[in-house]
């Protein structure tokens, strides 16, 4: 009898259960898309410096890592017209490299990245270009760019947002920072899984907007260190509010 009774009170609870993950879901894509707004209205989405063919903005990325935009737009200028063409890169001394790119930072590292995936793109592909990737789905072309020497995956993703126009969310220490502490993921989420878990949690169409304004929002107010809370439009919505982690 009590076996029946708590089977039909398990029975009974289904569509309660399902109703309120339902609104809690729907409450939850409303906030995070209020968000989105207000940071669109604050920031009116930013240009990084991003570029629109896709080996650029490999090598921007590759070179941005550990430095400022301005010293990194500095720097890709200047490497792009003493290389020419890319391929020509494949053929440089690493030394002159490294002299080139020297006031990005970690010079030594990305000279040698660069050199080697220019070296692999056309052995892959018997040209100097990303177009191939075109025709590729995200999984793909993500697969492809992270077997890049020195290619991670949220330099992938800046390729596949900024140059290919795919709805992903690269996720670097801003993006994590903000949404971390505006609670835009469940707090039990693994550390292993909190890119992807941002990435889900933001709609395909806000991904772009999202990006770019949360990179402005940890730039210029929701800062590492002493964040300025009293100024942040979204301290009202923000869970860390004057307590951030
Ligand atoms: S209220 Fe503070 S912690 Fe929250 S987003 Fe704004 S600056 Fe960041």
């Amino acid at each position: 009898m009590s076996t029946m009774r708590n089977r039909s009170l398990s029975f009974s609870r289904k569509p309660d259960d399902k109703h309120r993950a339902h609104s809690s879901d729907k409450y939850a894509s409303r906030r995070i898309g209020r968000i989105v707004s207000v940071l669109q209205a604050i920031h009116g989405s930013p240009d990084h410096g991003n570029k629109a063919d896709a080996l650029d903005e490999l090598i921007y990325i590759v070179l941005s890592q550990m430095t400022t935009i301005k010293s990194c737009g500095r720097v890709f200028d200047r490497l792009k017209r003493v290389a020419g063409e890319w391929a020509s890169l494949s053929r440089m001394p690493i030394q002159e490299l490294k002299s080139v790119i020297n006031d990005a930072g970690l010079s030594h590292q990305k000279s040698r990245h660069i050199k080697a995936i220019i070296r692999r793109i056309a052995a892959d592909f018997g040209t100097t270009d990303l177009s191939p990737l075109c025709c590729m789905s995200d999984v793909d072309a993500l697969k492809y760019l992270t077997s890049l020497p020195g290619v991670g995956v949220k330099t992938a993703k800046c390729v596949l947002l900024f140059s290919l126009r795919r709805s992903v969310l690269p996720v670097d220490t801003h993006v994590a920072r903000v949404g971390r502490r505006l609670g835009l993921i469940n707090a039990d989420v693994p550390k292993c899984r909190f890119h992807d878990a941002l990435e889900d949690a933001i709609t395909p169409r806000n991904r772009y907007s999202f990006h770019v304004n949360a990179i402005a929002h940890g730039q210029r107010v929701c800062l590492a260190r002493n964040p300025r809370c009293h100024a942040c439009p979204l301290r009202r919505q923000c869970p860390s509010f004057l307590d951030p982690r």
